[in-house]
């Protein structure tokens, strides 16, 4: 493509995104510009809006998202505004609330299809690291002359100026930090929900989150929001470092630039409960109500008596009972049991059937728990190439609202145990 075609091109799509913003975002960037810097500084355009203005435009977002965000962004800056007013590092963030992109579970990316394309991946926030600086713009100052040179950085090996633009040797340049540029980063591992891997660890992604996105959802920023289901939109992107210089080879790993995240609340207030109250209504009101539920949890297990009395403690475990506040102290409505017996009679039938049919249950092994075990811990440990501190949530937490379902009990040691106990006085699971 020519450099006329280019500028042409540059052109008429800042003049769309300008035509596009008058529409429907005239009143979301007055509201930006009030909020700028402090309070806010992004842009949050829907996609459905885009599709609803130009279905080609979002394709082509989607297509080439950097190049276009540039053209989104050049047109906020040319939005008309008051005189004192500039929005000059705002961002603009593509989301998507109508799911006119669509959200795909983790396992249903095609790295060979999807690299380099905006795609939106929905999982567990499973482990937030705490926000450290990354080199944008370094600034490198000649030893031999003093003249500065201002290099852009990615995000591998940092790149030093080739020549001086003063005296025309290779340096030795010196790195001037005050006047490098530098931008918020953190890093999330974005898992497979408990759902829809029940009893596995499931398939997870490095992300990586900049700016304001790093304090988006909370008061502590998205360390807040680890163990909750989200929608993180952004270009899929391959570990370029890896493909090329010496030790390149062709194989890489896939992650995700984050230009958007969306939380998605899975606790139980979602369950639809009007669309089955006369369903349940009908059977409430029938004498073997109780029986019915117990022998539809696994129907394939044929169970003694010991063994209904337990299926019974499991449907009375799946719906658990009010709470109770009034003056004489609160009384929790949640119910745990514990399922103890022979092997081969099929306890892990029964725990596996139960999370598929709690909506939202976690479902682990006690010899599989990992060293993060039943609470969260704050772990150092190697994530998508660094070794950082990271906040894990444990079981517990990642079931938060829905139920935790531990099989193969007796291997958790003493210590998280203990843990398990304190935890259930502090949180319903
Ligand atoms: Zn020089």
């Amino acid at each position: 493509m020519s450099t006329t075609a280019q500028a042409g091109q540059t052109a008429e799509l800042t003049d769309r995104f300008l035509e596009f913003y008058r529409k429907y975002y005239a009143d979301a960037i007055g509201e930006l510009a009030q909020r700028y810097p402090r309070e806010q500084r992004s842009l949050y355009i829907e996609a459905d809006d885009v599709y609803r203005f130009d279905p080609v435009l979002l394709d082509d977002w989607l297509d080439r998202p950097d190049q276009v965000r540039q053209y989104a962004e050049e047109a906020l800056r040319l939005f008309d505004l008051p005189a004192d007013i500039a929005l000059d590092d705002a961002h603009v963030r593509l989301t998507d609330t109508e799911d006119a992109i669509g959200a795909r579970p983790i396992p249903e990316l095609n790295p060979s299809d999807d690299v380099g394309d905006y795609v939106a991946v929905r999982g567990q926030l499973n482990k937030v690291t705490g926000t450290k600086p990354r080199l944008t713009e370094a600034t490198f100052e000649c030893k031999r002359c003093g003249t500065k040179a201002y290099i852009p950085q990615g995000r591998n090996n940092t790149q030093e100026p080739h020549e001086c633009q003063g005296c025309e040797r290779q340096g030795p340049f010196a790195l001037v930090v005050d006047d490098s540029e530098f931008v918020d980063q953190r890093k999330v591992q974005l898992a497979e929900l408990p759902d829809e891997r029940p009893g596995t660890e499931g398939e997870k992604i490095p992300v990586y989150v900049e700016d304001d996105l790093c304090d988006y959802g909370g008061e502590h920023g998205l360390p807040d929001r680890a163990g909750e289901t989200a929608v993180v939109l952004g270009k899929l992107r391959v570990n370029e470092s890896k493909l090329t210089g010496r030790n390149g080879t062709p194989e890489t790993e896939t992650w995700i630039e984050a230009q958007a995240i969306a939380f998605e609340s899975n606790d139980y207030d979602d369950v639809d409960v009007d669309a089955h109250r006369e369903a349940f209504e009908e059977l409430a009101a029938q004498e073997d109500c109780v029986e019915q539920l117990r022998d539809s949890i696994a129907p394939q297990i044929l169970a003694d008596d010991e063994l209904e009395v337990a299926l019974e403690a499991a449907v009375a475990w799946l719906f658990n009972a009010y709470r109770i506040d009034n003056d004489r102290g609160a009384f929790r409505g949640d119910l745990h049991f514990g399922l103890i017996g022979d092997p081969g009679r099929g306890k892990s039938t029964i725990l596996s059937r139960l999370a598929k049919i709690a909506p939202k249950a976690e479902y682990r092994s006690g010899t599989g728990l990992s060293k993060v075990g039943l609470t969260a811990a704050a772990v150092q440990e190697e994530f998508a190439g660094n070794t950082d501190w990271t906040l894990e949530p444990g079981i517990l937490p990642r079931a938060n609202g829905g139920h935790c379902i531990i099989d193969e009990v007796d291997d958790v040691v003493d210590e998280k145990t203990k843990a398990m106990h304190d935890a259930s006085r502090a949180t319903r699971w």
